[in-house]
């Protein structure tokens, strides 16, 4: 392998951080990688429950691009579809997809981070140090200052350049916003909800106590709860809820027979399954939930924002993780093409990029409303069934929105919620006007066909509104 002579310092050895000093290492580059925290391969991890996420196409681009995709597949969890719990504690499963071979995994956060280190870990050219945290970047010298937890001395680190995958609250994106160099767009916009992490022990044997392959859902309109699979029977559970609007809220939640109240009242079938609810919940903190934003990702050659430093986003489309593996596919792509000059690179990679992620943030608040209440309405429900007919019938012809967003990852985020939003808009039209219905034979393919044809034109019909808008708007 042939090892260039260019230093390369990535801040933070998060999901983005490892897996770029790893795709970097395997294009030769030296990396050095400073992380904040300890070594998570190194803490006792009994010790703390552990944390998944789904991960689905976009994130196993990224995993195959660095051959790791058989390893990542022994960690992962497929989740077929959504299992819908309502008040009354009946349960449905409502698919991901018609296609039986589209369906997303639940991966241990922690557990894929450690893969990831492992791997970049193994070549000679990529080296790794823990308890170094970034206190601030001078960009325009491409140096970070670090402070090291244990000895408390601070660091000068200079690199021919520097990229920063140090998540939402980016030591980077903060010397970008506080030095006023440049003309530096941000904004963070936080959600009125926040969340805190339960868990679902194993049964007494070991097995899961509900069941395993899927994404479990209680929405209620205003606030749900979440749980995905572990290997090892259990399942993280998280709770969605206002600070402080309706009758129950974070910040009235505060003794033990008001949380079991709430939860008996609205999840008692996931209560049951909580023997440990109490202790979880005073235990455990509650996080709020947030959108970054912001414009140019890069100061010249020397400085990047990748992963969530430059996008945050708001966890409900199970894509922020994934994403920020993309971005990691789509930057390796500009260095195939620009290679040899990081200014070149880092604006034709943020440029291109940019309008990706702004569509799956506004996805994701959009995921947020449907998540907690739309996937218990009864149109929305008929609108699945058809999509997911067609899906089933004309897999070539047809994919929802969830299924372009989650499942193609080789269109733009972009394309996939301007087609998707379009088709959503056209099928609940259709169905409230009675043009299309679930009163239908669904195992007759002419029937469906003339409803795909419907649903196409229909759907073709508003993306051109869209567009002589948009033209008529400029
Ligand atoms: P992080 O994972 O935040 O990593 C940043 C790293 O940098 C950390 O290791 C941190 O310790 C380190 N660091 C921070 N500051 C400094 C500093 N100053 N100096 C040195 N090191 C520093 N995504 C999905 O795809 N699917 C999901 O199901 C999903 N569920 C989610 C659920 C919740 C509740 C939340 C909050 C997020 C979820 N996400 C999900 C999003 C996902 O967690 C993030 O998009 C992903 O972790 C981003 O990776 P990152 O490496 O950019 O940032």
């Amino acid at each position: 392998m042939e090892v260039k002579n260019q230093n390369i310092q990535i801040i933070g050895a998060g999901l983005c951080g490892s897996l770029l000093a790893l795709r970097l290492g395997q294009r030769g580059y030296n990396v050095t990688v400073f992380e904040m925290r300890t070594d998570l391969r190194k803490t006792d991890i009994s010790a703390g429950r552990s944390i998944n996420l789904a991960f689905s196409d976009r994130g196993n681009k990224a995993i195959k691009m660095v051959g790791l995709e058989d390893k990542v597949e022994k960690l992962c969890i497929p989740m077929n579809g959504r299992m819908i719990h309502d008040r009354e504690s009946n349960t449905f499963l409502s698919n991901y997809s018609g296609r039986e071979y589209e369906y997303i995994n639940s991966i241990s956060r922690g557990g894929l981070n450690a893969l990831l280190l492992d791997e970049a870990e193994a070549l000679d050219n990529v080296t790794i140090h823990f308890n170094k945290k970034c206190k601030s970047v001078d960009f325009e010298n491409s140096t970070a200052i670090y402070k090291d937890y244990l000895t408390k001395d601070e660091s000068k680190i200079t690199s021919d350049s520097i990229i920063a995958t140090d998540g939402a609250g980016s030591a980077l994106r903060k010397s970008y916003v506080t030095e006023r160099k440049f003309l530096f767009s941000y904004s963070q916009e936080y959600l009125t909800h926040g969340y805190k992490e339960l868990c679902i022990l194993p049964a007494e044997n070991g097995d899961y106590k509900t069941y395993k392959n899927a994404l479990h859902i209680w929405p209620r309109g205003d606030f749900m709860v979440i749980a995905l699979p572990n290997l090892d029977g259990s399942f993280t559970v998280t709770l969605f809820l206002s600070y402080e609007e309706g009758e129950y809220n974070f910040n009235n939640l505060t003794t033990p027979e008001i949380v079991t109240e709430f939860f008996q009242k609205e999840f008692p079938d996931a209560l049951e399954l909580m023997p440990n609810l109490v202790e979880d919940f005073f235990e455990n903190p509650t996080a709020p939930l947030g959108t970054v934003k912001c414009s140019p990702w890069n100061y010249k050659g020397n400085t990047l924002l990748m992963g969530d430093s430059a996008h945050a986003i708001v966890p409900f489309y199970g894509q922020g993780m994934n994403a920020s593996f993309e971005d990691v596919v789509e930057f390796d792509a500009f260095l195939d093409k620009n290679e040899g000059n990081w200014e070149d690179v880092f604006k034709a990679y943020s440029q291109s990029r940019k309008k990706d992620t702004d569509a799956i943030a506004d996805l994701a608040i959009d995921n947020f409303h449907e998540m907690k209440s739309h996937v218990g309405q009864a149109i929305f429900q008929e609108k699945r069934k058809i999509e997911m007919a067609l899906e089933k019938e004309f897999p070539n012809n047809y994919s929802s929105k969830y299924s372009l967003v989650t499942f193609n990852e080789n269109i733009g985020y972009r394309e996939a919620m301007l087609r998707g939003r379009a088709q959503d808009k056209a099928i609940l039209n259709m169905l409230s006007d009675g043009d299309i219905s679930t009163n239908i034979d669904f195992k007759d393919k002419a029937v469906l066909k003339i409803v795909l044809d419907k649903v196409i034109a229909e759907t073709n019909n508003i993306l051109e509104d869209d567009m002589v808008a948009k033209t008529m708007h400029h």
